[in-house]
């Protein structure tokens, strides 16, 4: 069971992969939040043997495309005085701005200011996306 009863406020992001929890730490930048984050790895479950979990205690926005580009199938759970009030399910998204760079050296983008580039989901196991000027393929990592 999720144990949210020691967070009045905040986020717990759960579900994650087993050994993910540090990617999104670092690539959400939990680390430059003024208020207490704890990542907590390699916790028992039920469903997935072992994952991990993070806890943010407060209200941020989180970048949902990232989150989805690490772990499409992590869990959000809000929570407000205590009590879990809302949970949001993940998924790949089909569209990322401004995340994703083209590893084309002869696209556009890597020679001329574009501003933020849009990928395309083309693969969803693979997590494949193209470049929206070159057509070109990128993962995230
Ligand atoms: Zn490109």
């Amino acid at each position: 069971m999720l144990n949210v009863d020691k967070l009045k406020k905040g986020i717990v992001i759960d579900h994650i992969e087993e050994g993910k929890g540090m990617d999104i730490y670092q690539e959400l930048h939990l680390n430059d939040i003024e208020m207490p984050v704890v990542l907590m790895k390699g916790i028992h479950s039920e469903k997935m043997g072992k994952k991990d979990l993070i806890k943010i205690e407060t209200d941020i926005k989180l970048n949902m495309d990232i989150l989805g580009l690490i772990d499409p199938d992590v869990t959000i759970n809000y929570v407000s005085d205590g009590k879990l009030v809302r949970k949001e399910k993940l998924q790949l998204p089909e569209k990322v701005t401004g995340i994703l760079k083209c590893h084309n050296p002869r696209c556009i983008s890597n020679y001329e200011d574009v501003g933020d580039i849009d990928f395309y989901l083309v693969n969803k196991d693979k997590k494949i996306y193209r470049c929206e000027y070159c057509d070109s393929y990128t993962t995230f990592h």
